[in-house]
């Protein structure tokens, strides 16, 4: 058998974090709810709270629970440090504003999560940064907003509902001839799909609540990157106040445990869906980077190991058949989430898109008429016969 310097995701999925069984020999990391550490002398306190070795003071700070959190998710991003927030919004936001100073410029893309779109649009200019929100894939055009100069490149890929995916490696090298900061949100790739920091990111950053945890019952984020850089992210937060508690952290990390085997069969799942969508009267268009027809298929082919869990397309039908069509999915949750072992099914205006107006989703180019659908980990046969069967009825 050939050597190999690290173990693989799967094994770091399940072990990578755990650490020694600390509490009574407990297999499993302990949920600490306590929210201060106590010590019994003056001295060893001093040398916690100035850094001289490891412990914990606060949990708003530093909390053991959350410690494995982040360091699972650091080892599945091959990242030297991780820190962790109480949402992915609060991961993207921190991220930022720990980036970002007034007269600042920032790129990114039209396409981002919807929440993300609303920190560019409508924080940005109140603390005087330039936000540039360029078209999506026109990656001749994002290169020369970031030849302009910039302090930060903010990616998504794939994108979040349309599923448009960049080219992280030659962004990153564009980016980086300005001496800007790459920041990718991975939550839909996942760390199995694709690896950010080896294309070139300086961070990679997720909503924990969707794939990381996998089971739609806690909500989170995490940045991974180089120690100096997310140790001034955790900085900010740790005063901002935007932490991880136990109890969530303790949920992800337990989700993490299967996120390969969970996002083998969505990889798969979605794939198959897609083809058996696109062989539809009723439907228009579908959106998903593993079918060859998707306009960034060959991009996706080299920088993901998997296509994801997510696709999206319209009806011929409008959005009166999408109307329709929705609540008649048995195996679809309608809700506003994705990445969880249910399937889950949306449109724009009530998932990625909720914190933004009509206009500004008109102004970002998101079409009303699309269904989003995030594969679960049912029988991939029984949800293209809820599909087929709802297809069916329509009017
Ligand atoms: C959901 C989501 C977020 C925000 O995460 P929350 O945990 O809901 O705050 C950020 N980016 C993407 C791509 C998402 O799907």
């Amino acid at each position: 058998m050939a050597e190999r310097e690290v173990p693989s995701r799967d094994t770091l999925a399940v072990w990578a974090g755990e650490g020694d069984p600390t509490w009574e020999g407990s297999t499993q990391v302990p949920v600490v709810h306590s929210v201060s550490f106590g010590y019994r002398s003056v001295d060893d306190w001093l040398d916690v709270a100035r850094g001289r070795r490891p412990g914990y003071i606060y949990s708003r700070n530093k909390n053991p629970t959350v410690r494995a959190f982040e360091e699972k998710v650091r080892q599945l991003e091959g990242a030297e440090a991780a820190t962790s927030f109480a949402t992915g919004m609060a991961a993207v936001s921190n991220t930022l504003f720990t980036l970002l100073s007034p007269g600042d410029r920032v790129v990114s893309l039209r396409d981002t999560y919807g929440g993300t779109s609303k920190i560019f649009i409508e924080f940005c200019p109140r603390f005087r940064i330039e936000a540039v929100l360029c078209e999506t894939t026109d990656h001749e055009a994002i290169e020369a907003e970031v030849a302009k100069g910039c302090k930060v490149l903010y990616l998504e890929s794939p994108t979040n509902p349309t599923l448009k995916v960049v080219d992280l490696a030659r962004l990153a090298r564009a980016a980086h001839e300005v001496g800007a900061a790459v920041v990718v949100d991975n939550t839909l790739a996942t760390p199995i799909n694709q690896s950010p920091l080896e294309l070139g990111a300086d961070l990679v950053l997720h909503s924990a609540t969707k794939f990381l945890g996998g089971h739609a019952d806690a909500l989170g984020g995490v940045v991974c990157g180089p120690a100096g850089l997310v140790h001034d992210i955790f900085h900010f937060r740790e005063i901002n106040g935007a932490s991880l508690h136990a109890a969530p952290a303790y949920l992800l990390l337990r989700g993490i445990k299967t996120l390969h085997l969970r996002v083998a069969r969505q990889n798969e799942s979605a794939l198959r869906i897609a083809q058996f969508l696109a062989g539809r009267p009723e439907v228009g268009e579908v959106f998903y980077p593993g079918l060859p027809s998707h306009e960034n298929h060959e991009i996706a082919g080299r920088q993901m190991r998997g296509f994801g869990g997510v696709l999206s397309f319209s009806l011929k039908g409008g959005f009166e058949a999408v109307r329709q069509l929705l609540p008649r999915l048995k195996y679809a949750h309608m809700a506003a989430n994705l990445g969880a072992v249910e399937t889950l099914v949306g449109i724009p205006a009530t998932t990625s898109h909720v914190e933004c107006t009509a206009q500004e989703m008109e102004s970002l180019g998101i079409p009303t008429g699309l269904i989003r659908y995030s594969v679960g980990i049912e029988s991939c046969e029984d949800l293209m016969a809820d599909l087929a069967a709802a297809l069916d009825g329509l009017g």
